[in-house]
């Protein structure tokens, strides 16, 4: 993983900034005794098991596994490639880092490719609609109210009607049909060949929050089906793991503290042009996990504003529950039948539109009003049903005095007995079809591991004088679990080299093979560990390594010895038992 950037440069980074600020620059953590804790970010729970150490400079996560240094953290939280966490923390602390040599196309990692491809069809797009040929274009955004400098803020464009404009303009930048199509801007031809995916739309480029291009949106001009095509996924576009424009509205959601959720790409560019600039696009009917998790760094309050004739309203309705998991407050307007934030904004300014979000409706009263209107509230099967999926977004709060105080209040919406509901409360968990239902955690890679090996580890990792102890009396290969060994083999290196064995450096020297895991939950294991008599601990885990490898020894020389029998070979069969009786008076 490093290679390009010098070791002392890494390690001199690290040893300037602090991991618990960089992480909690992201996330709240909580102080617990020489740590700090946190619900994990990489996973959905609801008591913390993410544990920062301060001293140790490295993250944990007891549910998922998910551990490492703040390098680790930025690439895995901000999606950041390695040498761009090596940066963004370089400039952090101060530290001047070597200049690299630029890499060659080849050696370029592929997702840089990725960003590299869909920035230049960005540009070539937008270059389309600047060109003569696309007055109609123009003419079209114009009609929309789109104004030029949202065309160019956005980088609005336009796929000309040609098959493969993109595709020859691409190609002629030397860039790989396989890349271009990998990336999801071409379509393979049914008897061979590609052709441009988008033709004769509106495109708008979906950006991150690091504005690099991701994917693509394309509108129709006209009204042909479907009204809009996106990109497909890649390595480099999640549906649902977006929210389009945070990059340019994240500053106006943190000193608002509040964020405005709207659908699509016309919904966010027209209020934003008009001075609304606390406002995001989920790209899609439903919220997701991630999305509302990403709004968290920002703020804890959303108000989501969507058409009322919306087909997936429910679905809709029951993604919000996702904020209250979070611990987040969320309010909702409804436009008028057949408006939507785009249209309603063009009719009636954005005054109006702001008062609507000033008035917005908690979730709990929005949802009763809309199940009330479906269900009948004075027939026993309707009240059944209201309070089934009320109590579905009432169990979701965290807080077991907000829980009651929903309840209180829907038995006398409903005119039903509390203790009633609270019983229902108690039967209902998620029902199938319910976003939250889907969020099993990451499931946690399960680490078969001798307990001894691993308390070595943790020693060692706590007192690098122990490392010059052990490695007089183990070898590397003495520890039966193959991870573990080569951790050991590591530790043993740097010690002979004489290098400062900290755990947040020895870090980035794991790839993803699980190594990392290992060394962070040591870290955290109880304190005790240090107070107890270390030179017994030592001894014991010492023991029950030998004892282990001894055992494999034995049923290894007793099938073979079995196998020497059967084969009839008397001098083998002499050898081996002779081995054998060795190890039996060793023991
Ligand atoms: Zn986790």
């Amino acid at each position: 993983m490093p290679g390009l950037i010098p070791e002392n440069i890494l390690e001199d980074i690290l040893n300037r900034i602090d991991i618990v600020e960089v992480i909690s620059g992201c996330l709240p953590l909580k102080r617990a005794g020489r740590n700090f804790k946190a619900c994990c970010p990489f996973h959905h729970e609801k008591t913390p098991s993410f544990m920062v150490s301060p001293e140790r400079q490295i993250y944990h996560c007891f549910g998922c596994g998910e551990s490492g240094n703040a390098f680790r953290f930025l690439m895995r939280h901000e999606r950041m490639e390695f040498p761009e966490a090596v940066e963004a923390l370089a400039r952090k602390a101060g530290v001047v880092l070597p200049q690299i040599k630029a890499q060659d196309h080849k050696g370029e990692n592929l997702i840089t490719q990725f960003y590299k491809i869909n920035e230049l069809a960005a540009s070539f797009y937008a270059a389309n609609l600047n060109s003569a040929a696309a007055v109609n274009a123009k003419n079209y955004l114009l009609k929309r109210g789109i104004k030029e400098e949202s065309v160019k803020l956005f980088r609005l464009g336009l796929a000309a009607h040609g098959w493969d404009t993109l595709m020859a303009h691409l190609r002629a930048k030397n860039v790989p049909l396989s890349l271009i199509e990998k990336a999801g801007l071409v379509l393979s031809k049914q008897g061979g060949g590609f052709y441009d995916r988008f033709r004769n739309r509106i495109i708008f480029p979906v950006v991150d929050i690091k504005s690099r291009v991701v994917g693509f949106g394309a509108r129709v001009l006209d009204e042909t089906q479907p009204k809009y095509i996106n990109s497909p996924e890649t390595p480099i576009y999640t549906k649902g793991r977006n929210l389009y424009g945070l990059n340019f509205s994240k500053e106006s959601i943190r000193e608002n503290d509040f964020a405005v959720i709207v659908e699509g790409y016309l919904d966010f560019i027209v209020p934003y042009q008009e001075g609304l600039k606390n406002i995001v696009a989920s790209l899609g009917t439903a919220l997701t996990p991630e999305q509302a998790r990403i709004l968290k760094r920002y703020t804890r309050n959303v108000v989501m504003v969507y058409d009322a004739d919306n087909a997936g309203q429910l679905a809709m309705l029951r993604s919000l529950d996702i904020f209250i998991e979070e611990e987040m407050e969320v309010k909702i307007v409804s436009l008028s039948l057949g408006f939507d934030p785009d249209s309603f904004v063009r009719k009636y300014g954005i005054g109006p539109f702001r008062e609507k979000i000033a008035k917005a409706q908690g979730l709990f009263d929005y949802k009763l009003a809309i199940m009330k209107s479906r269900h009948n509230p004075k027939e026993a099967q309707g009240k059944a049903r209201i309070s089934q999926e009320m109590l579905g977004t009432i169990n979701k709060f965290k807080d077991a005095v907000l829980r009651s105080e929903y309840i209180r209040q829907l038995a006398q919406e409903l005119d039903i007995r509390e203790d009633a509901l609270l019983e229902e409360a108690k039967k209902v968990r998620k029902f199938p079809g319910y976003a939250g239902a889907n969020l099993r955690p990451n499931a946690k890679k399960e680490l078969n591991i001798n307990p001894a090996e691993k308390l070595l580890i943790a020693l060692m990792l706590r007192e690098s004088e122990l490392i010059h102890y052990i490695r007089e009396r183990l070898d590397p290969a003495d520890f039966m679990d193959e991870k573990i060994s080569k951790i050991v083999s590591l530790c043993f290196n740097f010690a002979e080299e004489g290098k400062d064995l900290s755990t947040k450096s020895l870090l980035n020297y794991f790839g993803d093979e699980g190594l990392s895991q290992i060394v962070c939950e040591s870290v955290f294991l109880p304190d005790e560990l240090s107070q107890q008599n270390k030179e017994k601990l030592i001894e014991d885990c010492l023991c029950r390594i030998q004892e282990e490898k001894i055992k494999l020894t034995r049923q290894r020389l007793h099938e073979e010895i079995k196998r020497a029998q059967d084969s009839k070979d008397e001098q083998r069969l002499e050898r081996l038992t002779e081995e054998f009786n060795s190890l039996l008076k060793k023991r």
